[in-house]
């Protein structure tokens, strides 16, 4: 406010040596409305700065306030350090080794609480592509506000004088939908490529035009991020697939050329016929999910981004003599250690995609006792739910994805005439067919059915 007064007073010559200072919006210019701040981003902002501290909502939660859109989460931003927010609440845990935070937890919300970080972008260590390594010292509020990525992501806003602070400008972009990097877009993308997906997830999300200086070097520095640690190029994969708007931000991946090396075979998939209905049928679903706010589990959009490519597979070791199940457990062995690599997909979340695939054949079983043991499968949903998404692909026949809704729905004397129905086109042969697959299964690992997730160790 000060040296705003001052930039005023003496005119833009002076202000030149003074660090520049934020634009400062009133609630009739800002017009947030407060009914959409989190009570306890409220509380937690309140606490800190009757403890005598500064302390603001910041980021994405007040872009999403500005546009008039309720926030998903509150991040706070503060000069109290770590260790001095953690003493002010009762359920408040330091996070992090590097750069630590606080989360301050009340029940199912968790505010996240950052204290300004220092502009240390030139000084920091950086790797030979010019990365920063290490980038965790205390700063003041305009250094904190320098080192955030976008105009529109780097405003504080204060719940209890319902100010807003803007230090670059975002408001303008934000009343324009222009997303524009901080600073030298180049040197941004350098210091952290992670940055370049970013900027394809906002202007997805948010129907953002990209400013031309933004949108410039993207292409060029696309390959830095090969160099980015996987979990955190996974992170915010995963932050875009979970968006609400996935089918968007990939579609906007591929015009920026962003989606060689992230997904590696993404773009193979995307190229057969069936494997783009089949994605784009997963990523509408997953986005209507999101924007319902029911849960969306990572394992099943993974297991949908990548089933074309384990179809592929299993097909070629099929054709190459292997049996159907051995052959499927496999492809999915091929698949995901090409991608674990590039992407470090959790542990759970493999879990989960190898249930999902190795229950596929079990759907094709409609006769005796397997129906029934399928259908008490923990992850049965998941299962039908992509076998449905099968059938809408063009992929499998309708037909056994209206069986399988039946036979969720029917009673018990319902499900025996369903089962006792021959399915289409699945002629006498079929059963021998069946016992035969089973009986190859069992010569090589045991029953394939009960034990698909523990099978095969990744
Ligand atoms: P969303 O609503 O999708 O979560 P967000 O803006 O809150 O969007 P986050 O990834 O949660 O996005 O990041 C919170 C804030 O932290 C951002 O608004 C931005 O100010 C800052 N930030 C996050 N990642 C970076 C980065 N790689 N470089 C610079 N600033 C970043
Ligand atoms: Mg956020």
């Amino acid at each position: 406010m000060i040296k705003k007064f001052i930039k005023r007073i003496f005119g833009g010559k002076e202000a030149e040596t003074i660090p520049v200072g934020p634009v400062t919006l009133g609630p009739q210019e800002h017009r947030i409305n407060p009914q959409l701040v989190s009570p306890n981003a409220v509380r937690v902002t309140q606490t800190l700065q009757d403890a005598g501290f500064k302390a603001f909502v910041v980021g994405g939660a007040v872009r999403d306030l500005l546009l008039g859109v309720k926030p998903k989460d509150f991040d706070v931003a503060t000069n109290a350090t770590p260790e001095q927010v953690k003493r002010l609440f009762r359920r408040a845990f330091i996070i992090g080794r590097r750069f630590q935070i606080v989360h301050v937890v009340f029940g199912q919300e968790i505010i996240e609480v950052t204290t300004f970080r220092g502009a240390s972008a030139e000084s920091a260590p950086k790797d030979e592509h010019g990365r920063v390594l290490r980038d965790n010292t205390f700063g003041e509020q305009h250094e904190d506000a320098v080192r955030r990525d976008f105009t529109i992501n780097a405003m504080y806003y204060d719940p209890a004088s319902q100010v807003v602070l803007d230090y670059h400008d975002g408001i303008a972009d934000i009343r324009n939908k222009t997303l524009r990097v901080i600073g030298v877009p180049e040197a941004r993308y350098r210091e952290d490529p992670v940055r370049l997906l970013r900027v394809v997830r906002f202007a997805a999300k948010l129907g953002f035009s990209i400013d031309p200086a933004t949108r410039e070097p993207i292409q060029v520095m696309a390959p830095l991020i090969n160099n980015v640690p996987a979990a955190r190029v996974f992170d915010e994969m995963l932050k875009l697939l979970m968006s609400g708007h996935a089918l968007a931000c990939l579609q906007q991946l591929r015009k920026e050329g962003l989606h060689h090396g992230l997904l590696p075979l993404l773009d193979v998939v995307l190229e057969q016929p069936l494997g783009e209905k089949f994605v784009t049928l997963a990523l509408a679903g997953t986005d209507q999910r999101v924007r319902e706010g029911k849960g969306v589990s990572p394992g099943f959009l993974f297991a949908a981004l990548l089933w074309h490519q384990v179809l592929e597979k299993w097909h070629a070791y099929q054709a190459a003599g292997e049996f159907p199940i051995p052959a499927l457990h496999l492809a999915a062995d091929d698949v995901l250690n090409t991608q674990t690599e590039k992407l470090a997909l959790q542990r759970k979340i493999t879990t989960d995609m190898r249930d999902i695939w190795a229950m596929q054949p079990r759907f094709e079983r409609r006769s005796g006792k397997s129906p029934y043991k399928l259908i008490e499968h923990p992850r049965m949903r998941a299962g039908y739910d992509f076998l449905m998404l099968r059938c809408a692909s063009g992929e499998l026949d309708q037909e056994l994805g209206d069986w399988w809704t039946d036979f969720i729905a029917a009673d018990g004397p319902e499900r025996e005439v369903l089962l006792a129905r021959k399915p289409k086109g699945d002629g006498d042969a079929a059963p021998a067919k069946k016992r035969r697959r089973r009986a190859g299964r069992n010569k090589r690992k045991g029953p394939a059915e009960e034990g698909a997730p523990t099978e095969n160790p990744t």
